[in-house]
């Protein structure tokens, strides 16, 4: 989980050196997350106590644990961990007299969003008034638990409404290995059971434009490759769906999205120009838009590695082997020679050379996308990779597409429809024309100042200077 999905404070025990042997805490419930849990803290040298409806016969406990009661294990322990389901709280009720005063750790999530009216760490509140309620290591698994942190999830998110109580949940966290973020008081409990009910969020957009695309492009070049080819001509050139059309459909969409990847960005900027400051929200579609950037080029780096791929296997293709040696022996049979043309070795040279510089410097963006890389680098050199490597890339592999075109531009029409790599070469053109007029110094300079708070309207607005300078 990415700590700018949930904003949040970090939480630091008021003295992390102090050492937790000595410490008793307690876990209600003896499954999968209690045991994994129990397992955890007796690692991290502290002693846990199981309260279990049957203490005799609950199974394996991990070696150091001893079980009981659930009423004699909330006397013996000042924090208690609820490693039980929502739908069987009820019986806590019952215990509310020796649970007064502790710090009860909800750990409980829901099988899916809204079941309840109330968060579960709010129903626990409820039921144990005199309690102190904290939600926390529902974002984490049995198995993450019991692995120990890793990279995915080494926050542990919690919330409440007492700050001791949190404080003591943060302790023991850190004494385990994982950062704690604070979310604030216990009506944030709900956003973080519905947490780890979320698919894949932000990739859905995404991967619906991917799919989007791929559909139309494809359907476009079978129309236009495969139809027109056996209704003008009679042939059937249908087993170039599999490599050629898929080459074809690959990098258009690849391009597309690239673009759509940068696009926002420039059209922030030219919304910021015109509004005359970057204090008005956006529109809700552009943040949206905005918030997917990550995935949308991801997603376009996997087709581009397709197209990558594609292009490799040509020359051992048996439609190519076929074509090229009929060509020879045709040439031979003829005594026929081609002259070497330079004007279609420089054109064929950029071509793939232009492809390749694109394509790693698109690799490049993905690598530093990853957070284990981004977080080892400066803002500066974040957004040097991304913004400006980011439009080289969209120039190399526009530049790429252009070439692939050359003299066959705007000819070769079939049915009135034009060669399929020209609609990639629409949104790339738009974005890289619309980039290179907000770097225009006069257009630069206005926006680098509304980034930097200056406003259009307003007190400083009085001397009534023009935006673009
Ligand atoms: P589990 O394996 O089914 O264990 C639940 C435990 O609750 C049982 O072992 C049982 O312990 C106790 N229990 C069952 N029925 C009960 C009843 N009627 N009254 C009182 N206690 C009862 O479940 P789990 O996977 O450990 O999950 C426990 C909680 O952690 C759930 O709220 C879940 O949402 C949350 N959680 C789980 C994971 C995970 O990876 N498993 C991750 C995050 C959060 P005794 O027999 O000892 O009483």
């Amino acid at each position: 989980m990415s700590s700018d999905r949930l904003s949040s404070v970090s939480l630091y025990p008021l003295d992390p050196a102090a050492a937790p042997e000595h410490q008793l805490l307690g876990i209600f419930g003896t499954g999968d997350l209690g045991r994994s849990l129990g397992q955890r803290l007796l690692h991290s040298g502290y002693r846990v106590v199981y309260g279990s409806r049957r203490p005799q016969s609950c199974g394996p406990l991990p070696q150091g644990a001893q079980a009981m009661s659930h009423e004699a294990a909330a006397q013996s322990a000042s924090l208690v961990f609820l490693c039980i389901h929502r739908e069987h709280y009820d019986f806590l009720e019952n215990l509310a007299p020796q649970l007064q005063g502790k710090v009860l750790v909800d750990v409980s999530n829901n099988l899916k969003k809204n079941l309840y009216p109330e968060a579960n760490a709010e129903c626990l509140q409820r039921l144990i008034p005199g309690a102190h309620v904290v939600k926390a290591f529902n974002t984490l698994s049995a198995w993450a638990l019991q692995n120990g942190p890793s990279d995915a999830s080494r926050q542990v998110y919690l919330c409440g409404n007492g700050a001791e109580a949190k404080q003591a949940v943060a302790e023991v966290a850190t004494k385990l290995g994982f950062a704690a973020l604070d979310k604030g008081s216990l009506s944030a409990a709900k956003e973080l059971e519905d947490f780890p009910l979320q698919l894949f969020p932000e990739w859905r957009m995404p991967l619906y434009v991917a799919v989007g695309l791929n559909a139309f492009i494809f359907v476009y070049v079978l129309i236009r490759e495969v139809v027109y080819a056996y209704v003008e001509r009679g042939e059937d050139d249908s087993f170039r769906i599999m490599v050629s059309l898929a080459n074809k459909v690959f990098p258009i969409v690849s391009l597309i999205m690239l673009s759509l990847c940068y696009l926002p960005g420039v059209i922030a900027g030219f919304i910021q120009l015109y509004r005359g400051t970057k204090y008005r929200r956006f529109p809700d579609w552009l943040d949206r838009w905005m918030l997917c950037r990550k995935q949308l080029g991801l997603v376009a780096l996997g087709f581009a590695f397709l197209h990558m791929v594609y292009t490799l296997i040509i020359p051992i293709r048996y439609y190519v082997i076929f074509w090229s040696s009929a060509n020879t022996v045709s040439k031979i049979r003829e005594n026929r020679t081609s002259v070497f043309d330079t004007t279609t070795a420089w054109r064929s040279d950029s071509y793939y050379s232009m492809g390749i510089l694109g394509f790693g410097l698109f690799l490049l963006l993905g690598i530093t996308s990853l957070p284990s890389v981004s977080n080892a680098l400066s803002w500066r050199e974040f957004s040097f990779i991304q913004s400006k490597l980011g439009y080289l890339t969209v120039f190399f592999c526009t530049l790429h597409t252009y070439l692939y075109g050359w003299d066959k531009f705007l000819r070769s029409y079939k049915w009135h429809m034009p060669p399929a790599y020209m609609l990639s070469l629409l949104l790339p053109s738009v974005l890289l024309v619309l980039k290179l007029l907000l770097l225009l110094p006069c257009v630069d300079r206005s926006l680098t100042r509304i980034r930097q708070g200056w406003e259009r309207t307003g007190t400083q607005d009085s001397g009534g200077k023009p935006l673009l300078t």
